[in-house]
């Protein structure tokens, strides 16, 4: 058996128990690239035996010595990027530049930034004549979808670490193959047995498993808000914790005073990125009336330079571009008008979907309230300011969103008002530190920073 063939558990690659496995696909071309093991409840519970055992002595390392080996394993992703670009690639079809410039470097600084706070943040306060302290939940059950393979696995076991928690990871079945990376590089880190293990397979049944072990302390989840729903009614039902990542519908909203060019080429490129498989892309694009043909046209200008194939890859598998061909089809059928793209396969071969931009789409249009995950734009018009914000927060989501004015105090206000986790301001970068997460229906919890590291961290108060 190569070492990396089977499960990571308890610091080292061991068989699966059944000999059941998920094939792994090449989106790009539809072949075959890789088989890893369908884990079974038996694996799951073997890891969750081996992340309790290794629990008490992660616990007691002092938060130093977990920067240290957290610093060790941003290292070693840091020597790997390339072969983690070259994987998400394969597994997920996204453009080598992009897979090198985001997937695999972003998560290298989130990585960085935990092994700083494992070291600067403050385990400890004082309230009165009170000593908090803040302790790891436990162990966690990480469950991750396919869209971000590498940086949504960092988001959960990086924070979950540094809080000194114990974790067992069941990666989407798309993408396992940089999920085992990871496990190699947190091998090679000198991460203690059991503290972090991978059990590759189904949702339906080595997820499931790990949703609903007794021994579980907290389920970290990111994916549809169908199985995220569950999850957290199972977790409820056992009384545990659980945060949720689940889906957006984020709207881009230009105000009149805004550059129009800039406003709209960013946003059809931040909807272009990762063709479109991104929670928090900002699908709805909302624009005043009086400018709204000039924006259908730049947005149309925008979508004809993202060539399938080239600066756009495919969508991961064959069921998620025949959902997000049948979005594009029941939108022209409820009325928007197509000025880009569209239903057809651009390319013979491959997964792939025609950057799309849709016109005249009103807010009760399916395409204006369902997460569609594909390189799709919805545009619609508003009236005024209120008008704006009432199409900006009439979805169930809440995660994301961009707002572009004269200037950002105008941008501030309107944000201010938007019903949702995260906005962009006239084209802010993303912040790895900044807390990342939902309002309504688009999840429970934050990750990345000093909030994603909260998340994994429970308090006990000692009086004086
Ligand atoms: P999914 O929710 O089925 O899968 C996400 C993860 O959950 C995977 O690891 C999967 O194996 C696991 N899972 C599936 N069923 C489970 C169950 N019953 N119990 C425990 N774990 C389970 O997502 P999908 O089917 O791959 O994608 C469908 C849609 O979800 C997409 O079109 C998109 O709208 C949304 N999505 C959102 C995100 C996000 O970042 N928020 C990421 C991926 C997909």
């Amino acid at each position: 058996m190569k070492a990396h063939d089977g499960m990571y558990i308890d610091g080292a690659w061991r068989p699966a128990v059944g000999t059941e496995t998920i094939a792994v696909v090449n989106p790009a071309d539809e072949q075959v690239i890789g088989r890893v093991p369908a884990g079974t409840a038996e694996d799951v519970d073997a890891a969750v035996r081996a992340a309790r055992a290794a629990f008490p002595g992660w616990k007691a390392t002092p938060p130093a010595e977990r920067a240290a080996v957290l610093s060790a394993l941003h290292e070693e992703l840091g020597r790997r990027t390339e072969e983690i670009a070259e994987t998400v690639t394969a597994e997920l079809g996204a453009p080598p530049r992009f897979a090198l410039a985001v997937h695999a470097s972003m998560p290298v600084l989130v990585a960085g930034s935990y092994a700083e706070l494992a070291a600067s943040h403050p385990f400890e306060e004082t309230i009165g004549n009170s000593t908090v302290l803040l302790e790891p939940v436990g162990v966690v059950g990480a469950i991750t979808p396919w869209n971000y393979p590498l940086h949504q696995v960092v988001a959960k076991v990086a924070p979950a670490l540094a809080a000194g928690c114990t974790v067992v990871l069941k990666p989407a079945e798309d993408t396992p193959l940089t999920a085992r990376l990871f496990a190699e590089a947190v091998d090679a880190a000198g991460v203690p047995a059991g503290v972090f293990n991978l059990v590759t397979g189904l949702g339906t049944v080595a997820g499931q498993a790990l949703a609903a072990h007794e021994d579980v302390d907290l389920v970290s989840f990111t994916g549809s808000t169908a199985v995220g729903r569950r999850i957290g009614a199972t977790a409820g039902g056992a009384v545990k914790r659980v945060a949720l990542e689940l889906g957006g519908k984020s709207a881009n909203v230009i105000l009149p005073s805004a550059d129009l060019a800039k406003a709209v080429t960013v946003g059809v490129a931040n909807v272009m990125a990762n063709s479109g498989q991104t929670c928090s892309a900002w699908t709805r694009m909302l624009v005043h009336k009086d400018r709204y043909e000039e924006a259908v046209e730049l947005a149309t200008a925008a979508a004809a330079t993202y060539v399938p194939g080239e600066r756009v890859g495919p969508l991961v598998n064959a069921r998620q571009r025949e959902r997000v061909r049948g979005y594009i089809e029941q939108g022209i059928a409820e009325g928007a008008r197509l000025v880009a793209g569209g239903p057809e396969a651009p390319l013979a071969t491959g997964y792939y979907v025609s950057p799309t931009v849709l016109a005249d789409v009103t807010p009760e249009m399916t395409v204006a309230q369902e997460e569609i995950f594909g390189p799709v734009v919805s545009i619609l018009k508003y009236e005024d300011t209120d008008d704006a914000l009432a199409i900006a927060n009439g979805t169930v989501y809440g995660l994301a969103g961009a707002v572009w004015a004269g200037d950002d105090a105008e941008a501030v206000a309107f944000a201010r008002r938007m019903d949702t986790g995260q906005v962009d301001i006239n084209g802010g970068r993303f912040n790895i530190r900044a807390p990342f997460g939902g309002y309504k229906q688009s999840g429970v919890g934050r990750e990345l920073g000093p909030h994603g590291l909260g998340e994994y961290l429970q308090t006990k108060s000692l009086q004086f």
